[in-house]
């Protein structure tokens, strides 16, 4: 089901002002093997720093501790629009909640498959996967 929120359209905001550690699309490698290419932005941050809603919407799933992603959060900002928060420590909202651009949703966390602390925020747009650095740069109509 898709929700009909416009949240999207009102534009983004980064979920964290501190430093960009990892870009989408960039390879990794592991043990000297390319893997898939990384999906999403990396932003640095210690554990338990804040994490912000980048846009408005409806928290539609917080799972504390999935295997590769660690704490997982995903806001729903409407017609098929979603923000992923992978390795959190904490969520300051639960499912089902309506939440504002700007709200604190969450901490910085290493949960999952991760060496250091850091967030991890990534966007699709049904199943396609958007870049967030490019949503950032779309200005409201
Ligand atoms: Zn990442």
């Amino acid at each position: 089901m898709v929700s009909e929120l416009s949240d999207f359209a009102k534009g983004f905001q980064a979920p964290r002002n501190s430093k960009i550690t990892g870009v989408y699309g960039s390879q990794r490698f592991y043990n000297g093997k390319a893997s898939t290419p990384h999906y999403g932005v990396d932003y640095r941050g210690k554990v338990g720093a804040p994490v912000k809603a980048p846009a408005g919407g409806i928290v539609t799933m917080w799972v504390p501790d999935m295997f590769f992603s660690g704490g997982t959060l995903i806001i729903d900002h409407g017609f098929g629009v979603n923000s992923t928060f992978l390795h959190l420590s904490k969520a300051h909202v639960k499912v089902g909640q309506r939440i504002e651009k700007g709200q604190l949703i969450a901490a910085v966390g290493k949960s999952g498959r991760v060496n250091a602390p850091h967030l991890d925020w990534r966007i699709n747009w049904f199943n396609v996967r958007i870049d967030p650095l490019l949503v950032l740069k779309l200005q409201p109509l």
